[in-house]
């Protein structure tokens, strides 16, 4: 399918509302849309052991935020070296921003860049649902590819199914740890959701499976908002 205009959207949800499933049905269906993933961001600079990494490493380790002013570096560098701060562009950004401030600065950049945004998608689904299939969650660290034993398999157990390469579990998602993601995310989701409320580009997509949610998200992508 084809971007009608110019889009340049955020998914905000709860750690495990299937953001990455979404961001990579949106990609496979909208090939001019680029992604940035932040965890998976950082997860690539502390396997490589950059100085960013090396900071990085105890905050995901732990499930505490990596600080503001390393993460808004962190993405606006990468949309600039991925040539994504222009008025033509389409791209996602899943897992950031995460806080109020993250929110406004990355506005500010790209209001500075005639690339503002113009779609906010928060996913709601059930966060008692997310808990129980947190556990079962595996993801090829490489490309970001998120598997869940229950409903979404391998097709062969704990490999990737492009690349054959083994799957690994999330450190971060043990009950513990993951709790206390969901926490945070719902301390900090509410001041910016009514930024963007009030910039009149929030939009809510609920429902406890991602193929319960995609259509309404892709709906919302090719509707002229
Ligand atoms: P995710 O893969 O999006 O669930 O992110 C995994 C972890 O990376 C989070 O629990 C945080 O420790 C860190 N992280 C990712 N994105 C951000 C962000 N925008 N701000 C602060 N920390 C982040």
């Amino acid at each position: 399918m084809n971007l009608i205009k110019p889009t340049r959207l955020l998914l905000l949800g709860a750690p495990g509302s299937g953001k990455g499933t979404i961001s990579k049905r949106l990609l496979d269906n909208f090939k001019q849309l680029k992604s940035i993933a932040s965890g998976d961001v950082l997860r690539s600079q502390i396997s490589q052991k950059t100085s960013i990494g090396l900071k990085a490493e105890s905050y995901l380790k732990s499930g505490s935020l990596v600080p503001d002013s390393i993460m808004i570096n962190l993405i606006t560098n990468q949309l600039q070296n991925q040539n994504l701060l222009h008025s033509n562009s389409n791209w996602l950004l899943d897992g950031f921003p995460r806080t109020f401030n993250q929110a406004k600065e990355l506005n500010h950049v790209l209001d500075e860049n005639q690339s503002n945004l113009n779609l906010v998608i928060e996913l709601n689904v059930d966060q008692n649902i997310i808990l129980k299939r947190i556990e079962s969650r595996y993801v090829h660290l490489p490309s970001g590819r998120i598997y869940n034993l229950d409903y979404n398999p391998p097709k062969v157990p704990f490999k990737d199914d492009i690349t054959g390469e083994p799957l690994t579990k999330r450190e971060d998602d043990t009950a513990e740890v993951f709790s206390k993601r969901l926490i945070k995310y719902n301390e900090e989701i509410q001041p910016m959701r009514q930024y963007f409320q009030k910039l009149g580009i929030w939009h809510e997509v609920s429902g406890n499976t991602s193929d319960i949610i995609y259509p309404k998200v892709e709906k919302l992508v090719i509707s002229d908002i």
